[in-house]
């Protein structure tokens, strides 16, 4: 062990010089005096590295020990497990070896929570002593959790065998604790799996043992040994787990209701303008969320969703906006907005989410309304990020008859090369080029060429944030379609964005008519 740069001394080695110093005193002085100091020198260094060493021990012993019966705990028992299957040569020795889990029944639980700490102390104490006292040199026990131990059954004979180790370890457990003055009996169940019938790793082995201590606790039977039929029971509960949370995700998906709202925006699509009149093809809307706050009010999205974002939130507010969406889609099957296209935007963390193909296509199930009427927006930074996956994602919905738009184009990367590859049916030009068009020499070239190529590839190109009517026979006249903006509308609740729709679907409009609503909104 190195110690800094001092080390210990072999003292015999100066005594050895003594010997040769000739008799002369005062030499002998000196050397005394310097194995005096070397010898106080040593003892110091010696104590130093027995206090390191038992440190280093005591650390060891923490991590790989349960602290109340000083037994080897869950770490020492996986990487023991692993060791066995890691030694190839050994474990070709082992014809078989039983993993078998006890668990302490809810009377050990009484007793922690009822009695003094010393009590439930002593019981583990004697569970682990008695357990020691059954066990072969050559098994191993582990105190696992408080009220769990597992014990590795080594190289056994039969399975008469195993199961007098079974019943032994029953009886260490049930046998009454007597503490002074207390008598104290708990139960416990045990679970069993066995190499190799049962598992050729370590987890698999685990997790069997674990499904057969399930089973013995369901069935009130003290001990059951892995069986596959087992797995169904355990897959059973699960489902009612499920079942729970779905419950809860119920009484979350309330909740949203009662403080968010989902507002629309029109996404008219013009057919051409002719003299004073402007012809609407079709009108689609952008949903946009807004928050009414039990205290603050309305609070735009602008405020809460980067918070969202930020903290995760993101991924059950996107779900529920989802969710929300498609009822209104299956709701709207009849009148105005029966065939009315509804984007939504997906922000990037719930786009790279993992889950969210799964989400859309749950959400979607039995819902067959909204195939083909949903957009999802999503920005040209999001599938940058990883082009090859995000194309893939979007392939994989598409599939659902879920369709693309990229959002806010031009404010990022603008790669035009990739957004030939990718599966989008629209472009939307953001919306700080639209601001300042008719100043903007620019910004108009910027937007005139966008709109040719987007054009060009077949997507739809869509404008948002169009306020006047110069900009939007400025875009009109260029071949954008699809317009978005306060021009015609705010985004707006259901009911006024129904009547907008009612009022306008496919029709020819005044631009004088539609300017004087536009001002009175
Ligand atoms: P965005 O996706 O770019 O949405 C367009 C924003 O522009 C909306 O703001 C809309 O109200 C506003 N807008 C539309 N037309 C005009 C116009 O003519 N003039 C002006 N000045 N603004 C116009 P909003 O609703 O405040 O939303 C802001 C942003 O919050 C959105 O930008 C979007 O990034 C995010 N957001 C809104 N709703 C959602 C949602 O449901 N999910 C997610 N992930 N993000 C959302
Ligand atoms: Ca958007
Ligand atoms: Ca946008």
């Amino acid at each position: 062990m190195a110690q800094g740069r001092e080390t210990v001394v072999d003292i015999t080695e100066v005594s050895d010089l003594r010997s040769r110093a000739d008799d002369d005193p005062h030499y002998i002085r000196l050397l005394e005096a310097e194995v005096e100091l070397l010898t106080n020198k040593n003892q110091k260094l010696i104590q130093l590295i027995n206090t390191q060493d038992k440190q280093a021990r005591e650390i060891e012993t923490r991590l790989s020990t349960h602290p109340k019966t000083g037994l080897s705990n869950h770490n020492r028992m996986n990487s023991e497990l692993q060791s066995i299957f890691d030694n190839e040569a050994d474990l070709s020795t082992i014809d078989q070896f039983a993993l078998i889990i006890i668990r302490l029944d809810n009377k050990f639980d009484m007793v922690t929570k009822t009695l003094k700490s010393t009590v439930s102390e002593w019981v583990l104490y004697q569970i682990a002593g008695r357990i020691n006292e059954i066990i072969r040199p050559e098994d191993q026990v582990f105190h696992t959790r408080d009220d769990e131990f597992v014990v590795l059954f080594m190289d056994y004979a039969d399975a008469d065998e195993l199961k007098t180790m079974l019943s032994a370890l029953n009886s260490a457990v049930v046998k009454p604790h007597l503490f002074s003055g207390y008598h104290i009996v708990i139960g416990c169940h045990i679970g069993v799996s066995i190499y190799p019938d049962h598992g050729l790793n370590r987890s698999t082995l685990l997790h069997n043992a674990d499904i057969a201590l399930e089973a013995a606790i369901q069935h009130q039977k003290p001990c059951k040994i892995f069986k596959d039929e087992m797995r169904e029971v355990v897959i059973e509960k699960m489902e009612l787990q499920n079942n729970i949370l779905k419950a809860l995700e119920a009484q979350a998906l309330a909740e949203m209701d009662r403080q968010f709202e989902l507002f629309f925006q029109p996404l008219v699509r013009i057919n051409g303008i002719a003299e004073d009149s402007l012809f609407i093809e079709r009108i689609d809307a952008e949903v946009l969320i807004r928050w009414h706050h039990p205290e603050k009010g309305l609070v735009m999205p602008d405020k809460f969703i980067p918070v969202a974002e930020e903290t995760g939130l993101i991924l059950p507010m996107g779900n529920w906006i989802l969710y929300r969406a498609v009822q209104y889609l299956e709701e709207w099957d009849s009148g105005p907005l029966k065939d009315v296209v509804l984007s939504i935007n997906i922000s990037p963390k719930q786009f790279r989410n993992d889950q969210l193909i799964q989400n859309v296509i749950r959400i979607m199930k039995n819902r067959p309304k909204a195939k083909n009427r949903l957009k999802l927006e999503i920005t040209e930074s999001c599938v940058m990020d990883d082009p090859i996956s995000s194309i893939e994602k979007m392939d994989a919905l598409r599939e659902y008859g879920v369709k693309f738009s990229v959002d806010d184009f031009g404010s990022g990367y603008s790669s035009l090369n990739y957004l030939r590859k990718l599966p989008v049916s629209s472009i939307k030009i953001d919306k700080s080029f639209i601001n300042n068009l008719e100043a903007n020499r620019q910004d108009r070239a910027i937007v005139r060429a966008i709109i040719a190529m987007g054009n060009e590839l077949q997507f739809d190109t869509v404008c948002e944030g169009v306020e006047r009517y110069t900009q939007l026979k400025f875009l009109v006249d260029e071949g954008c379609k699809i317009i978005q903006g306060y021009y015609f509308s705010k985004p707006q609740n259901e009911a006024g964005f129904r009547s907008f729709v009612s009022d306008h679907a496919a029709g020819a409009l005044g631009i004088d008519l539609i300017s004087r609503r536009v001002g009175t909104l």
